[in-house]
């Protein structure tokens, strides 16, 4: 009897289900999963965007930022969009599935605690208009920051800017399209007086919006701008 109880009380309980392997496990993302997403092998510093060599040299910059460089100073987006990251973000937005913004909140910590910047005194989540942020009911790039502004003890601010103009989704249009749908679409409130921001979103496309983003910000002061997104594409 006494051996049952203590077979009993020493099982190991299994917080979480992978939602890859569906095996259960101490951790989101089982660590044979995790060892197998797709991770960006090296990137542009600047804009995140993978690129094609991989030469072990730090702080490259792609031939884009190095032709205009970005009104942001560098960005943390850890994985390819591609399977299974693409799923995790097309269950959050679109199934209503917020679990999965604490699995890409948790992958995107795990690449900033590899990371040897200085941390922002302030997280601002890519605003959605009301309008969109009505009919998803939340916003989703909102939902990966808090559990990341927690686990750093960064102030998380999604209220001292807005976006004011709709934009219809980026993905369906060609590029040019894409960049004038974006401008002026963000306004900062009064009083906005951070210098150190990390802009926080679900997936960097073209990079066309945390870009129009960090240009109001930094017209109103901001001097230090960081993007950190679960992916790229
Ligand atoms: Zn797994
Ligand atoms: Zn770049």
């Amino acid at each position: 009897m006494l051996q049952q109880i203590h077979k009993w009380l020493t099982k190991p309980v299994f917080k979480y289900t992978c939602p890859i392997c569906r095996e259960p496990g101490s951790q989101l993302i089982c660590e044979n999963c995790q060892s197998m997403l797709p991770q960006i092998k090296q990137s542009c510093f600047q804009c995140g965007l993978p690129l094609k060599q991989t030469t072990g040299m730090q702080a490259m910059r792609c031939g884009q930022c190095l032709q205009k460089s970005p009104h942001f100073d560098l960005s943390i987006t850890p994985y390819h969009y591609a399977p299974p990251i693409n799923q995790f973000i097309t269950r959050l937005k679109f199934n209503n599935r917020l679990y999965y913004a604490n699995i890409l909140a948790e992958l995107l910590i795990k690449q900033l605690n590899k990371n040897s910047e200085q941390l922002p005194e302030c997280i601002i989540p890519v605003p959605l208009h009301p309008s969109r942020l009505r009919h998803r009911g939340f916003n989703q790039a909102l939902e990966i920051a808090r559990p990341v502004a927690k686990q750093y003890r960064i102030k998380l601010d999604p209220f001292c800017c807005s976006r004011v103009i709709a934009t219809s989704p980026q993905m369906s249009q060609d590029k040019l399209a894409r960049k004038n749908n974006i401008k002026n679409a963000f306004k900062v409130k009064p009083g906005f007086n951070y210098k150190d921001i990390a802009i926080v979103d679900d997936v960097m496309t073209t990079g066309h919006t945390v870009n129009e983003l960090a240009r109001v910000l930094r017209a109103n002061g901001a001097r230090r701008i960081q993007v950190w997104a679960a992916a790229r594409s």
